[in-house]
């Protein structure tokens, strides 16, 4: 496998981080997750603009432009052949002294990374997943800012820790206030009375790429669309449930906390998301070839 590493495609044996990368030290950077279906990369434009805002957000001056960082990534795929896969894009504070402070790092590190991630196994796609709420809370928007893609995720392991201990793969996170914010890696959406609904970002939710797909899919199919503080309760009494995430894209989910959501089969409204997400997916994108 062939990793781009600031600036260079190396073999992965060669693909190395310094010990003193701030990233490594203190989960000082950022990243982006992207896939690629049929040979084009879907809504790269989008991921690098938000990987440029999440690296704005905390500081850090990138030394490229996004339209270079689009071009390496597309350099980087074509370099191991694939044709559908998963990109792994990582930004890192550098290399620096020992010590909090960004400035103690002179340049910033990237590495690009294509390979394949099947995240949840297909039978759930089928019979949707099951789901937990857990006790890890989102951190507040004023401690660590839920649009910046951070390499902070201890947050969300914790949380994941609980779902695989509670036998579930998904965790529902709720934010200081009690309200839903996202799950560990996807964004939640429900369906009540014919209506799409999702948490706010400002309760805590990623700026997700796929979860804009699905607001402008909702468009398209007439499905009309409310963004609005959501609770356990809206959970429980939802007609369906499903999430979305590059990784994971779009799946059901028939219960939370043991407790059966709509049917307890994945709905009409969920196939409808899940086919038409697909269809972008597989027609629409960045050709890399
Ligand atoms: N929330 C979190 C915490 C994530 O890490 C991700 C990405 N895996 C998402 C939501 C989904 O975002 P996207 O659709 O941009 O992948």
């Amino acid at each position: 496998m062939k990793i781009w590493l600031d600036g260079n495609l190396v073999d992965e044996s060669e693909a190395k981080i310094s010990v003193f990368d701030h990233g490594l030290l203190y989960g000082d950077g950022v990243f982006e997750g992207l896939r690629f279906y049929s040979g084009r990369i879907f809504r790269l434009e989008e991921h690098v603009r938000r990987l440029f805002d999440s690296a704005r957000a905390i500081v850090l001056d990138l030394p490229w432009t996004q339209e270079e960082v689009c071009k390496f990534t597309c350099d980087t795929v074509r370099a191991n052949g694939l044709t559908n896969g998963y990109i792994r894009l990582v930004i890192t504070r550098g290399t620096g002294e020992l010590g909090l402070s960004p400035y103690l790092c002179k340049t910033p590190s990237m590495f690009i990374i294509a390979s394949t991630i099947k995240l949840y196994p297909e039978e759930h796609y089928t019979n949707g997943l099951s789901v937990i709420t857990c006790a890890t809370r989102r951190p507040a928007p004023g401690a660590l800012m839920p649009q910046v893609k951070s390499l902070n995720y201890l947050n969300n392991i914790m949380a994941k820790v609980e779902a695989i201990q509670a036998n579930a793969l998904e965790a529902v996170m709720l934010n200081e206030q009690g309200y839903v914010a996202e799950c560990t890696g996807d964004n939640l959406f429900l369906i009540k009375n014919g209506v799409l609904l999702t948490p706010l970002i400002s309760d805590g939710a990623l700026d997700g790429i796929t979860r804009a797909v699905i607001i402008e899919l909702a468009e398209k199919l007439g499905v009309p669309f409310q963004e609005k503080s959501l609770t356990r309760y809206d959970i429980f009494t939802a007609d369906e449930c499903f999430l979305t995430g590059t990784a994971a894209e779009v799946i059901p989910v028939v219960s939370l906390d043991r407790r059966k959501i709509g049917t307890g089969k994945p709905g009409e409204y969920t196939h409808r998301f899940l086919k038409a997400f697909h269809e972008l997916a597989n027609t629409t994108g960045t050709p890399f070839a």
